[in-house]
């Protein structure tokens, strides 16, 4: 019989946390090691399945990083761009692997990650969304196909507690397009229009962002064309979906070497 993977969450008492409690304890190749929250959590001793409305499993929330990771194979984070690092530099230290879900890295943040991943394997991705990432090789495949003639716009919608913007998704589609265009996103990307700003600038790639409600996670990439439109739209309907994803990500990064690896890696998708 396979052993199952030990896993644990960091941010587990977060809307994402808890979507992952709840697919780790679906999920029978997988067991719940450890489930991590801040020292000033009102979840701290709970249960982590009596937390999410299942039946008791044993694993009580706890806030202390070091022991819980020490019982885990692979650490899935889910909170904040600098508690992400500081959990990064202990599974350096102990060489776990970890999947990163938590978004909003600058760039320096970011190469500190990629250093890490010459010592473990890391999986980071936007969007764990099986459909996001599909939908990110069809991005990369309609710019490929449709070319320069067309405009590309790219729109996102996410609930009100959102706080980077755009959404690390819509950078990551903005990213695959441009790299199938053979252009640099930087320099060529829209943030913003306000007032008069004159005509439309041939090969931007235009970012619109919507914040508000609940929603989870919508996002398009419009390719606009003389008399057509294509449209590339996914929208997720519950975290379930980032969740499912970032564990099939825990499950393929336990038997990878040190490297940084993206959804791409853990779907196939490259190439
Ligand atoms: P959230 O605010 O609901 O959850 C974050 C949790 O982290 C909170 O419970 C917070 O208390 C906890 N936390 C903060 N400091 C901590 C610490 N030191 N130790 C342990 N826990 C700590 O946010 P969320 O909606 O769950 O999103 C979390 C992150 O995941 C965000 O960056 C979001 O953009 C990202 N996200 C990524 C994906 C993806 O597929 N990559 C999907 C959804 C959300």
């Amino acid at each position: 019989m396979t052993q199952s993977l030990a896993v644990a969450i960091l941010g587990a008492s977060g809307r994402m946390g808890r979507a992952l409690i709840e697919a780790t304890l679906r999920n029978s190749a997988l067991r719940l090691a450890a489930a991590i929250a801040r020292d000033d959590s009102a979840a701290l001793g709970v249960d982590a399945g009596a937390l999410i409305g299942r039946p008791v499993c044993g694993i009580a929330i706890t806030a202390d990083r070091p022991a819980a990771l020490a019982s885990a194979a692979v650490l899935v984070d889910f909170t904040q761009p600098a508690v992400a690092l500081a959990a990064l530099a202990d599974c350096v230290a102990t060489g776990k692997a970890i999947v990163i879900g938590t978004t909003g890295f600058n760039a320096a943040q970011k190469e500190e990650i990629a250093a890490a991943a010459r010592v473990i394997p890391i999986c980071m991705a936007a969007n764990y969304s099986i459909g996001v990432n599909v939908c990110l090789k069809l991005s990369e495949i309609a710019a490929q196909l449709l070319g320069s003639n067309y405009d590309i716009e790219i729109i996102e919608a996410h609930h009100r507690h959102k706080v980077d913007a755009p959404s690390g998704t819509a950078l990551a589609l903005g990213e695959a397009v441009a790299g199938a265009l053979g252009i640099d996103l930087r320099s060529n990307a829209v943030y913003s229009r306000e007032g008069q700003i004159g005509a439309r600038v041939a090969g931007t790639i235009g970012f619109a962002t919507v914040r508000g409600g609940d929603v989870i996670g919508e996002h398009s990439v419009l390719f606009l064309g003389d008399g057509e439109r294509v449209e590339i739209s996914h929208k997720a309907s519950s975290r379930g979906n980032f969740a499912v994803g970032a564990l099939r990500a825990a499950q393929w990064l336990a038997s990878q070497p040190p490297g940084l690896y993206s959804m791409r890696d853990v779907l196939g998708l490259n190439g």
